[in-house]
């Protein structure tokens, strides 16, 4: 028997007529856990989150949450809230009365849940901000409220539909922190999607990879990225050349790759300098195309253009099969 506030999938499916968007799903989140739900566009992730949420009906199969299906309760009812991609604020409400709202519905009397509102705003760094309009604030900022909103509720999981894709990259990477050493703070699971895996690598103590409707794979963010278990991990991941190697594939990370004297012969086919590294492709006389993350130092020693010959080596025990 599992404690704390577990949230399990038993052979969770979600079909739209004749599209299946969610496909028996089995796994269970463990209790205060940061998850990323991560893959392309279309293999499930919202239809998943809003399943948990109870905005989508469950298909076929079971959510339970501390051991208790919660399925068919309504949203207000479950312990989860959620948070959308557009913040949804109302717009003549102020910041205050926004994150009120949901305990305004409660009936809970005004100094009671304007107290409660303003604790929230506190947590989110908004306490200056309270009587403002949404329209007054900037985008970071109104993600703030949508946050204390959802957590006014005092949830046991909270669901973030790509809470990061409406800002700018700087402030991407500042609201990423601030949702991280908020769920440390508040140590509720934390239920994540999102199709960036720069993203799930930085605040995931568990990526689920999903694809086609499926898990493909879970684990901690650097069991995924160092021992993915099949070619389409792998490539989404990214950082990884998938190789064959005795008719089978394998994954070898890019920055285990190097330019050496002895080796493979290659050609150069494309050169990016990204900063601290270069990425090099080349492709190799069997007619492989192979990236090679080498650091600046390394690569300006013998820079190397498109259409010269390269050498490449890598460690044999670096290289990783994949199941097919
Ligand atoms: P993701 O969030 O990973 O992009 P979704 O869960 O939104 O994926 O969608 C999964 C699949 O279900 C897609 O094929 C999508 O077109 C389909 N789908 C999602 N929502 C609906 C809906 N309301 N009606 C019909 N099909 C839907
Ligand atoms: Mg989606």
């Amino acid at each position: 028997m599992r404690t704390g506030h577990d949230l399990e999938f038993v052979h969770l499916t979600k079909r739209y007529g004749d599209t299946v968007a969610v496909n028996n799903l089995n796994h269970i989140i463990a209790s205060g856990t940061y998850v990323c739900l991560l893959g392309p566009s279309g293999c499930g992730k919202s239809s998943t989150l809003r399943m948990i949420a109870g905005h989508e009906s469950v298909s076929e199969g079971a959510i339970l949450l501390d051991n208790v299906d919660i399925s068919a309760l309504p949203p207000a009812k479950r312990g989860t809230a959620m948070m959308f991609q557009n913040y949804a604020l109302f717009p003549h409400l102020s910041v205050r009365d926004n994150v009120a709202f949901s305990l305004r519905m409660q009936g809970v009397d005004k100094p009671s849940r304007h107290a409660r509102a303003d604790e929230l705003l506190a947590l989110v760094h908004m306490s200056d901000y309270a009587d403002r309009l949404p329209a007054q604030l900037s985008g970071g900022q109104q993600q703030r409220v949508a946050l204390a909103r959802a957590l006014i509720t005092k949830p046991k999981v909270l669901l973030l539909d790509e809470p990061l894709s409406a800002l700018d990259p700087f402030l991407r990477i500042k609201m990423r922190a601030e949702l991280k050493r908020l769920q440390r703070e508040l140590g509720i699971t934390f239920i994540h999607v999102t199709h960036g895996q720069d993203e799930a690598l930085a605040l995931a103590d568990e990526v689920i990879v999903m694809n086609n409707a499926v898990i493909e794979q879970a684990g901690p963010p650097r069991e995924v990225f160092n021992s993915p278990r099949t070619e389409f991990v792998a490539r989404f991941m990214g950082g990884h050349n998938v190789i064959t190697i005795d008719g089978a594939k394998a994954a070898l990370r890019a920055d285990d790759v190097q330019l050496g004297e002895a080796g493979r012969a290659a050609t150069v086919t494309s050169v990016e300098y990204q900063g601290a590294t270069v990425a090099l492709t080349a492709t190799t006389e069997q007619g492989e195309e192979v990236l090679a993350i080498v650091p600046e130092e390394d690569f300006y020693r013998t820079p190397k253009t498109p259409g010269e010959p390269v050498t490449l080596t890598w460690d044999e025990r670096r290289v990783h099969r994949l199941q097919a």
